[in-house]
């Protein structure tokens, strides 16, 4: 479990690694569930406790919530390694000088509550990757999230990231947005 904590905060650089993450998340993740299920039924069954199953069932239930998202966050890290790797010569690819790219569409996701809007944007990028081993020219595209803009009735505030730093934390796989 602690090594489990340790790995999520180490970048994910390759194939195996994403793999082996995701793994172990999904493991949890049937453990989890499975205790906070067992809490809630407890709960059901045991009238005395007041409830105090289902409370206690919150943290196995967030902990599989934690572990779904580990599995999809490795699941991108596995496809943004895949993308960087040279199909030829299995060179790392993605260094900014060998490296080209353009907007190809942006899309927003809005969300509406009692007191605000929220809008996603989701860029879609071209990416024109040489190897710099090989020269073999990689093309793929990737939608990255570049942040949101959130309405009220009071304010208007977003955190958008410019597409020239998304494509930068992409290559670097530092500030990746899900
Ligand atoms: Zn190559």
């Amino acid at each position: 479990m602690k090594s489990f904590f340790k790995s999520l905060k180490e970048p994910i650089t390759s194939v195996e690694q994403a793999n082996a993450l995701s793994k172990q998340a999904k493991t949890y993740f049937i453990i989890a569930l499975a205790a906070a299920i067992v809490l809630v039924v407890l709960g059901n069954v045991i009238k005395d406790a007041n409830g105090i199953f289902t409370v206690v069932a919150l943290i196995p239930g967030l902990f599989a919530i934690l572990c779904f998202y580990v599995v999809y966050i490795a699941k991108r890290a596995k496809k943004r390694v895949q993308n960087l790797t040279c199909d030829k010569c299995g060179a790392r690819l993605g260094d900014p000088a060998h490296t080209e790219s353009e907007e190809a569409s942006r899309r927003m996701v809005i969300n509406h509550s009692d007191n605000e809007s929220t809008g996603t944007v989701y860029v879609k990028v071209n990416f024109a990757c040489k190897c710099p081993h090989c020269g073999t020219e990689k093309i793929f595209q990737e939608e990255l999230r570049s942040g949101s803009i959130k309405v009220s009735d009071y304010s208007v505030n977003n955190d958008l990231v410019s597409v020239d730093d998304l494509v930068k934390g992409y290559l670097a796989g530092t500030n990746v947005r899900i």
